[in-house]
């Protein structure tokens, strides 16, 4: 935290904490996995880069630089002696100053480690659209990772409290698919992907892993809008992040995608990605990072 390792317990900020109020910090989901090597972060150098993208538009300026955030990022894995497990960097303004215009605020930078398994525990997920609206690129900058963007993401994901349903869908106010609260969204159309483009979405990295893995296959990859009912009648769907990884997904608002089992290429693309971020195929190497060197 703020340039030093210390102990859990005392990772603590004041009460008066700028970001705390008005949501105005910047963060990231990275996740190390068990390699053969030891724990490799995967894609730590992009994942960094849109840290800074995030920072740069609520105007946060760090005191470290990308490489310092990476190489903290490494001995905090190393010195916690874990095998996997999920990262979150945050950046915020801290205690100092009150009102809105945040200029005077300390910039602070924290990164914390632990051992998360899967974010959407299931083989497969049954989604609910969302009553409300993705944020909206004129309101805010849609593709950076701002904290407080994620308060539309809990709203969403408190419509599924004492339901069925896994996971929200966001749409965008013409009723084409945006993003999930934390994943993006991919349909699989007569042997291509289509995703919705940038824009209205937050643009994933394990989006861009899964769409050059699938280029990679020969398979054909759009970037355009897709209107909930195209989606529905998509011969197979799934979600991607970091957190979530590739999650294929059943329904959507209790209409069966497809066959309703894990289509051939969502499971294809899945194994594949899993393969990569575990040191399992030599080609992706060069995003992971090692932490054992
Ligand atoms: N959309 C949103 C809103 C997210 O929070 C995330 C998770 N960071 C994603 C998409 C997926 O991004 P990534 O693959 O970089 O984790």
């Amino acid at each position: 935290m703020d340039g030093e390792f210390i102990a859990w317990e005392q990772a603590q900020v004041h009460v008066l904490t700028h970001t705390l109020h008005y949501g105005a910090g910047a963060f990231e989901g990275e996740r190390a996995y068990k390699t053969d090597r030891g724990p490799a972060i995967f894609r730590l150098g992009e994942h960094t880069e849109r840290l800074f993208y995030s920072t740069g538009v609520i105007g946060l300026e760090l005191p470290f630089t990308q490489e310092e955030i990476n190489n903290a990022t490494i001995e905090l894995i190393r010195r916690n002696e874990v095998e996997h497990c999920y990262i979150r960097p945050l950046a915020f303004y801290g205690y100092g100053k009150m009102g809105l215009n945040p200029t005077g605020a300390p910039a602070q930078l924290m990164i914390a480690c632990w051992p998360w398994g899967a974010y959407l525990p299931h083989e497969m997920v049954d989604l609910k659209v969302s009553s409300f609206i993705r944020i909206h690129p004129r309101s805010t900058v849609a593709d950076a990772k701002i904290c407080g963007h994620y308060v539309n993401s809990i709203l969403a994901v408190r419509e599924l409290i004492g339901t069925h349903y896994h996971e929200a869908l966001f749409l965008d106010e013409h009723e084409q698919i945006a993003e999930g609260p934390g994943e993006n969204f991919f349909i699989v159309k007569d042997g291509g992907l289509i995703t919705p483009p940038a824009g209205t979405i937050l643009q994933g990295i394990t989006r861009a892993t899964i769409m050059e893995l699938a280029k990679a296959e020969g398979l054909p990859v759009t970037e355009r809008v897709i209107p909930i009912q195209e989606a529905l009648e998509a011969d197979e769907a799934f979600y991607t992040g970091t957190a979530a990884e590739v999650t294929p997904i059943r329904s959507i608002d209790d209409k069966t995608i497809g066959s309703g089992e894990v289509g051939e290429i969502t499971g294809k693309l899945k194994n594949q990605y899993l393969d990569i971020v575990s040191g399992r195929n030599p080609r992706y190497d060069h995003y992971l990072t090692y932490v054992n060197g």
